[in-house]
């Protein structure tokens, strides 16, 4: 952990620079690009019946958008407005009034509405409960809701109840007191949403730095040498970060983008709150290197190849010896390993040529700082932790670790993910630490009780053990999810229908409604209102990607009337399940959480003190492994050979990966991509390759492989040939179920497919459907 500390907000250069321009035509006139006013004036309507309100959370709350971090409408890293439209966007779950009731008397016509249509109906108003055969969902009280799920845990085994938290403006004080309601009630099975992002992010850091978190700032991005984006749309995921990048480039920064497709939001960006940049746009990027899909761990190895090729030439050419023999284990290994890589296997896999893989290698050999960012393109992969320890490799064969300019930041694309598994609400970890005895016995002394002993699932896990024989011991029979909407966010959208209809007991605590909500359950699906991290008593915090953990203040405005804090809500249930230990589980306010969260995990000593709109501080210090010393059993950095992943691409087969367009996690806010004006159904894929198949532009086409069908149209864009693009969720059938990443544990997003044009695609079946037809016929005549 380092002494330095986050100096605050810097001044931001405001003078312009025509190099740095998208171009001459003002706003980007017949340009592709999002339109920010009309889309802030459109926020602006639809919250008309609470501006007021809507106001006080801008100005008052922390962001529940994107984990970039602002408390109002400050944020840590520069000086000046920080908003954007994903903020602006989200805002409207926050103000809007309950749903109307005649909605809940008939379920078949909630069903007909999509999740963003569901979303806009309103707030859920008060308890609900629906058995199975029900046309409607039933008023019922808090009482009786809580009654009805109390029971039924008092009556399974404590391994058949599970607890999964999406990250939806969630508190760090509502996953804490989740992740100890959860080992109160004798459970590990409790998840969040992490797990489908930057799970491996935490474990590949922990192996190779003892890190979980970013080590740096922003602000390390502003005047490093080079600034590295690795499978990560920053500009569309945290729009603000855009003007971080803007700083950096005015620096001096050089912008990289490895990604499979040119992503068109990081090649040029108009940013708002920059008059130069409203006005002609910048030109973020100044290299693309287009891997294949997966391509990333060969593509790696190739530059540390050429490192190794560059040092027998000229020693010190390439790397850092000193910070490598002070502060790394296993270069000798690593190393060997590399070197025997064969580049024919090296280009193959990463889909770049020698010459580009050299050229990147040089890049990063000839900079004295660096910045290495990564996001989904990276994490949701089965190799995805060695992904990311080759990221980390990278970073400390050239010491850039621990000093200013300099580290790794698994950006966040939620408000509440860097927070919740700190906070213990992941099978693998509690409040500060993993299950070591010695973890484990100084939170059960904090607790008071025991903590169980047997490993959590995840949450892919849980959902499959749903479909255990009825007398397994770990058949989950109650699985409570606050917020989350497994059918749009997992993969094989049928099997986790069938997975929701069989929990016998399901409870979804919420602020709205989604398609997942509306699932039937086999005894029961009880629906509570939740508040948002607004409206709850005592406020709450949430932790930033470079860990700054932002006070968000109860702000006064209007309410729906029922609706609970979540935190309350766990408590309540936990000492109706075990009244006589009700005193061991027994917060009345958030304040006397973040005071046990001060003393549970001692990275947030500090939280206690946080009670005013503003309040925040960093833990962990400006930089984590300052000085190259890695909180690891002997301080250093581990370094790791990787080995390619098996990869097999039948001839004629793409790779597919998913991508988001105007949207946030899985709540879609336009069905035209503004940075691209491709529509939710367009598969984007290589001019080439379409020509290959005989496909035109906008031409219907079919994406299949052996898990599902996808009917969309192609859309042209600069895609790494053999590589296109859906998008998320829309693509989720063509996504295997069970494969999971071996560490981590995240569900596999990423796959090979056949692409055909519609009409043959059809035609085929057809012929197939005639031929089985005519031999049947022939049979029938014997
Ligand atoms: S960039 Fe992220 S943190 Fe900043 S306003 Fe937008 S959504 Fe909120």
């Amino acid at each position: 952990m380092g002494k330095t500390k986050h100096a605050g907000p810097m001044k931001l250069d405001k003078k312009w620079d025509p190099s740095l321009w998208a171009g001459k035509v003002p706003l980007g006139l017949g340009k592709v690009k999002p339109k920010h006013i009309r889309d802030t004036l459109k926020v602006a309507l639809e919250n008309r019946d609470n501006l007021g309100y809507a106001y006080r959370i801008l100005t008052q709350g922390v962001c529940d958008g994107c984990a970039l971090g602002v408390s109002g409408l400050q944020d840590q890293t520069l000086a000046g407005p920080h908003l954007c439209t994903t903020r602006l966007n989200v805002l409207r779950l926050n103000t809007m009034p309950a749903i109307d009731p005649k909605w809940l008397d008939d379920v078949e016509e909630l069903r007909k509405l999509d999740s963003t249509e569901l979303r806009k109906l309103g707030r859920i108003p008060y308890p609900l409960s629906r058995k199975p055969g029900e046309k409607r969902f039933t008023r019922i009280s808090w009482d009786d809701a809580l009654n009805r799920i109390a029971a039924k845990i008092k009556a399974i085994d404590p391994k058949q109840l599970a607890f999964y938290l999406t990250a939806r403006g969630i508190t760090n004080e509502v996953y804490y007191t989740a992740a100890k309601v959860a080992r109160f009630l004798g459970t590990n099975n409790i998840d969040n949403a992490s797990r489908i992002c930057h799970s491996p992010s935490k474990t590949a850091l922990k192996r190779s730095l003892g890190i979980g978190a970013s080590s740096c700032n922003y602000q390390d991005w502003i005047g490093t040498d080079v600034l590295v984006f690795w499978g990560s749309v920053a500009a569309n995921n945290q729009p603000v970060s855009t003007k971080y990048m803007y700083a950096a480039k005015k620096a001096g920064t050089k912008i990289i983008m490895i990604n499979p497709y040119r992503e068109p939001a990081m090649e040029n960006y108009w940013i708002p709150s920059i008059p130069e940049s409203a006005l002609f746009g910048t030109q973020i990027v100044d290299d693309v290197f287009q891997v294949n899909i997966g391509g990333d761990i060969a593509f790696m190895n190739g530059v540390m190849k050429h490192w190794f090729e560059m040092e027998k030439e000229q020693p010190g050419s390439a790397i850092d010896h000193a910070f490598i023999a002070n502060h790394t284990n296993g270069f000798a290994e690593l190393k060997e390993h590399v070197e025997q890589l064969n580049w024919n296997d090296i280009v193959k896999s990463a889909g770049l040529s020698k010459e580009r893989i050299l050229e990147f290698a040089k890049l990063l050999a000839n900079s004295r700082s660096g910045v290495f960012i990564w996001s989904m393109g990276l994490t949701q992969h089965r190799f995805a932790t060695d992904n990311i320890s080759q990221v980390a490799n990278l970073a400390l064969l050239q010491g850039f670790i621990g000093r200013k300019h300099c580290g790794v930041m698994p950006i966040r694309g939620h408000s509440g993910v860097q927070g919740s598994g700190e906070m213990g609400a992941d099978p693998f970890v509690l409040p500060g630490g993993d299950f070591e005895p010695e973890h484990k016995k100084r939170i059960e002394a904090i607790w008071g009780f025991h903590i169980p002993d047997w490993q959590g699932d995840t949450v892919g896990q849980m959902l499959e053990n749903v479909l255990l024989p009825d007398d397994h011991e770990r058949k989950v029979r109650l699985f409570y999810t606050s917020g989350g909407n497994f059918l749009e966010t997992m993969p094989d959208p049928a099997f986790i229908q069938r997975v929701l209809e069989n929990v016998e007991l399901r409870v979804h605590q919420d602020i709205i409604f989604n398609t997942s909500t509306l699932v039937d359950a086999k005894e029961e699906v009880i629906v509570l209102p939740a508040m948002t991290r607004y409206e709850q008593p005592g406020g709450g915090t949430s932790t930033s990607t470079e860990r700054m953990v932002y006070f968000s203040p109860e702000i006064k405005g209007p309410r729906i009337e029922e609706a609970r804090a979540e935190w309350d809500i766990y408590v309540e249930l936990a000492k109706r399940v075990d009244p006589e230990r009700a005193h061991l589980i027994d917060f009345q306010t958030a304040q006397q959480i973040r005071d046990e969260i001060a003393v549970a995990n001692p990275n947030y000593d500090g939280i206690q003190h946080l009670k005013n709109r503003g309040d925040v501080f960093q833990w962990g210090g400006a930089w984590l492994c300052e000085g190259g010393v890695c909180p690891t059993p002997d301080g250093r950095g581990n370094l790791l050979p990787i080995d390619l992943p098996e990869f097999r691409r039948t001839e004629g087969h793409f790779y597919v990966t998913s991508r988001r367009g105007k949207q946030f996690n899985s709540m879609v806010y336009s069905e035209t991509d503004p940075f691209n004006g491709a529509d939710r159904y367009d598969v984007i894929m290589n001019e080439t390759d379409g020509k290959k198949l005989n496909i035109r532009n906008g031409e219907s086409i079919v994406v299949y492989n052996q898990y599902g069908t996808f009917q969309g149209r192609a859309c042209f864009g600069d895609t790494q040939t053999g590589n296109i693009a859906v998008y998320w969720p829309e693509g989720n059938m063509l996504l295997p179920k069970g494969v999971y990443e071996t560490h981590a544990k995240i569900p596999e997003y990423n796959t090979t497919v056949i692409v055909e044009k519609a009409e043959s695609f059809h035609a085929q079946k057809d012929r197939r459907y005639l031929e089985k037809r005519v031999e049947e016929l022939e049979l029938e005549a014997n």
